[in-house]
């Protein structure tokens, strides 16, 4: 069984046709999708969706791009489904300095909240970083002790110092579509590099579609494309690349099954 460990399948692309979407899934052995929130409306969909169908469980968080609408309700969302046993990690939370006009002061504070509560809720989270990466970095450093539900550094493609240092803080890293395209040129130094038990696999669905459909609408079905990619880097059958991601993913997100 493969896990995809982080997916948005409650999208406005995927959401109308979830179902199949979750059957096709199935039919290429991915069997649990741990779908994303990145807004209040998306986690609170996210929980709607792991509740109706037993193969999604959900994440709960504010992306960074989403950072003015974290407020007291929002907590109170996040406090009361702390214990519902598909909720999984807080997230997707963190920084994002890709876009003009991003309030970095605001993402900060919204991210070491939600750092803050995570603990609180004895919940890991789930790491979104673009353009960031000091900062990221210095943040995970100073807030440490907030990090020992442990994480996971989605869609990760940093270089292999960055890959050490988030291993070093007893982070995971999970790999996506990215790896497996034509220009990803440090992907196969980052998978020689990641130990064994510190990777996940992820589509980020519906976005960064791997090869061969690069462009198309992004599904957890493809998650058996990234493991290929990473069983060929490292001459690892892609049966144990599956064992492997699966059991470190079970060892993140302890309400899996
Ligand atoms: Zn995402």
């Amino acid at each position: 069984m493969f896990i995809d460990t982080h997916a948005h399948i409650n999208d406005e692309k995927l959401i109308d046709d979830i179902e199949n979407v979750i059957t096709r899934a199935h039919n290429e052995g991915v069997d649990v999708i741990v779908n994303s929130g990145s807004s209040y409306s998306s986690s609170k969909s996210s929980v709607e969706i792991a509740s109706k169908y037993k193969e999604v469980y959900a994440c709960i968080g504010i992306h960074p791009e989403n950072c003015e609408e974290y407020n007291d309700d929002v907590e109170k969302f996040f406090i009361a489904n702390a214990n519902n046993k598909k909720v999984v990690a807080i997230g997707e939370i963190g920084l994002d300095y890709h876009y003009e006009g991003y309030n970095s002061a605001l993402q900060k504070e919204v991210f070491i909240k939600q750092l803050k509560l995570a603990d609180k809720l004895n919940l890991p989270v789930v790491i979104h970083s673009r353009d960031a990466t000091k900062d990221m970095l210095d943040i995970l450093k100073e807030n440490k002790h907030l990090l020992k539900n442990g994480g996971l550094m989605h869609c990760f493609n940093g270089s292999v110092e960055t890959l050490n240092e988030i291993i070093k803080l007893g982070l995971k890293v999970s790999f996506g579509g990215v790896i497996t395209f034509k220009n990803a040129r440090n992907s196969p130094s980052l998978i020689t590099a990641v130990p064994l038990d510190c990777f996940t696999l992820e589509t980020d669905c519906p976005y960064l579609c791997p090869e061969p459909f690069r462009g198309n609408i992004n599904e957890p079905k493809n998650i058996p494309l990234i493991a290929k990619k990473i069983s060929e880097i490292l001459q690892i059958n892609i049966k144990e690349i599956e064992e492997i991601t699966t059991k470190n993913a079970k060892n993140l997100f302890k309400k899996l099954i």
